[in-house]
């Protein structure tokens, strides 16, 4: 059978990007809708065939854990609520699948974990780039040793923010400006990239603090990861210029994408420069919205981890406290193993 979802949160990623992949899916429908726009929800319901027995809004939403047809719950919410849904949705005994960045603390974070093992449920964190075909392929070249011996990784993301208002720019909803929501793109790269987890890191924060937009939250943050191999990793976020870009050379070439972690249109080339470029073999699902969805049904239904669960969302989050750390303190922090 195909597994059933509940999607917490018809904003732009939720309804915009999730809701309709799931014609995409094998093991993966939709039954549920959470939702504090009542006639939002219905309208939603109506178009995808949502039952109206699969209609919660934020203060029932306890009940679904009288819903069997709910399997998953999908939180696409604002930062600042991801670990009290996760929470929630594991206490009515379902497993959870939670989108990035996992939470505004390690500590939240840890939570989320202990109350998902505590319900026996899985919970996996929405790190789409692990289901997406051309970011698999240049894993794939990178560990098979097509540029040699890894020597540094670069990676800029960034987009630029508009509203000041938007909870992105609360730092009680977001819990931090670019690098929980685009640069945290960057940070999982280098580490799925290089397949290492970084000692230490080094950063330096960069705000016009007079500009509306970046009152509570940071702009730029650049930030520098050492790999215990002795690779180098470097990183740029901002909320103030559009790229999505990735790097990673060897002494024997170079792996580039770009863009390298949208929604669509990845590009790849694998040689001494842009000479060679390489069209991925297809990836796990229809696309990676699908891949992701599915990935997790699967892991429901064979009982496995997935394969980011929400350790990897915790580790990103606590390599994140360190980043922000080394921005205030000005030097290098030590990341414990
Ligand atoms: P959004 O603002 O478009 O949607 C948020 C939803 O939460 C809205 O439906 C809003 O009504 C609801 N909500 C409930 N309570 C709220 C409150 N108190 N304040 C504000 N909104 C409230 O945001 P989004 O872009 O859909 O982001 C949701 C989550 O998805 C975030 O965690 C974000 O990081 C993540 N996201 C992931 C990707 C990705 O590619 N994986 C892309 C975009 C967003």
């Amino acid at each position: 059978r195909k597994l059933g979802y509940a999607i917490v949160g018809l904003g732009g990623y939720g309804l915009g990007q999730i809701i309709p992949q799931f014609k995409n899916c094998q093991h993966s429908r939709l039954v549920a809708l959470v939702s504090g726009d009542a006639a939002k929800a219905k309208r939603v319901a109506a178009e995808y065939g949502v039952p109206p027995s699969g209609i919660y809004d934020y203060n029932n939403f306890d009940r679904i854990r009288d819903n069997p047809e709910v399997d998953i719950v999908y939180v696409c919410l604002p930062v600042s609520m991801h670990a009290e849904y996760t929470i929630r949705a594991a206490k009515a005994g379902k497993h959870v699948l939670c989108e990035k960045p996992m939470a505004l603390s390690s500590k939240e974070c840890e939570a989320m974990i202990a109350a998902c093992r505590q319900a026996g449920k899985k919970l996996m964190i929405g790190y789409r780039c692990h289901f997406e075909p051309t970011n698999l392929e240049a894993i794939r070249r990178a560990r098979a040793g097509e540029i040699g011996k890894l020597r540094y990784f670069r990676s800029e993301h960034g987009y630029t923010a508009g509203d000041p208002t938007a909870w992105r720019l609360k730092k009680a909803m977001s819990g931090g400006g670019s690098i929980m929501d685009i640069g945290i793109y960057a940070l999982q790269a280098a580490r799925y990239m290089t397949g290492e987890e970084p000692v230490a890191v080094y950063a330096k924060e960069t705000t016009d603090r007079n500009d509306p937009r970046f009152r509570e939250v940071e702009d730029m943050i650049e930030f520098q990861l050492e790999f215990p191999s002795g690779v180098i990793g470097s990183c740029m976020s901002m909320y103030s210029a559009n790229r999505n870009q990735v790097l990673l050379m060897g002494d024997k070439g170079r792996i580039e994408m770009e863009p390298a972690t949208g929604y669509s249109g990845q590009r790849l080339w694998v040689g001494r420069g842009r000479e060679n470029e390489i069209q991925p073999p297809p990836g796990p699902g229809r696309n990676q919205f699908a891949g992701q969805l599915d990935h997790l049904s699967q892991c429901v239904i064979e009982n496995r981890e997935p394969v980011v669960p929400g350790e990897e969302g915790l580790r990103d989050i606590r390599i994140i406290e360190a980043v922000y750390q080394s921005a205030r303190e000005k030097r290098r922090i030590a990341l414990k193993a």
